[in-house]
């Protein structure tokens, strides 16, 4: 599925017309087919991935203390199995940002409130700020439609 507000950006970005299609990919990161799917007004909506067996995962109990990492998490602390495996190799170092790239952390709601609309304050000014870059190289403006 695609995060909805990945969508939003694309749309807001598509209205301004300021960006080329392949710009705004860039910026927005995701495919240019992504962009032009939603300019052209269907949403691209994949079914969810199915879990492969190694990936599913329940809790299995109270939240505990990770010897390893000292986060309060359910065990197995997926933190820690996870640079396990980044570090044999097994999957690749990925930072997705815009994944909504909220860290797991615990919050009172009330702070868990704070901490998000500080977050995506933050997100709304960084995509800000790499549209404004973007728009600095005018030269393939010409290729937008
Ligand atoms: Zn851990």
């Amino acid at each position: 599925m695609l995060n909805n507000s990945i969508v939003m950006d694309v749309s807001r970005l598509l209205t301004e017309r300021k960006l080329s299609q392949r710009k705004i990919a860039e910026v927005v990161g995701v495919s240019r087919g992504t962009v032009c799917a939603i300019s052209s007004g269907k949403r691209p909506d994949y079914p969810p991935r199915v879990p492969t067996e190694d990936e599913s995962w329940k809790p299995t109990g109270p939240r505990e203390r990770c010897p390893t990492c000292g986060g309060k998490v359910y065990m197995p602390c997926r933190a820690c199995e996870l640079r396990k495996l980044q570090a044999s190799g097994k999957i690749a170092r990925r930072c997705n940002h815009r994944s909504g790239g909220l860290l797991q952390l615990d919050l009172h709601p009330k702070h868990q409130q704070g901490y998000e609309e500080m977050h995506a304050k933050r997100e709304k000014a960084e995509l800000e700020k790499r549209v404004a870059e973007a728009g600095d190289e005018t030269s393939d403006l010409a290729s937008m439609d």
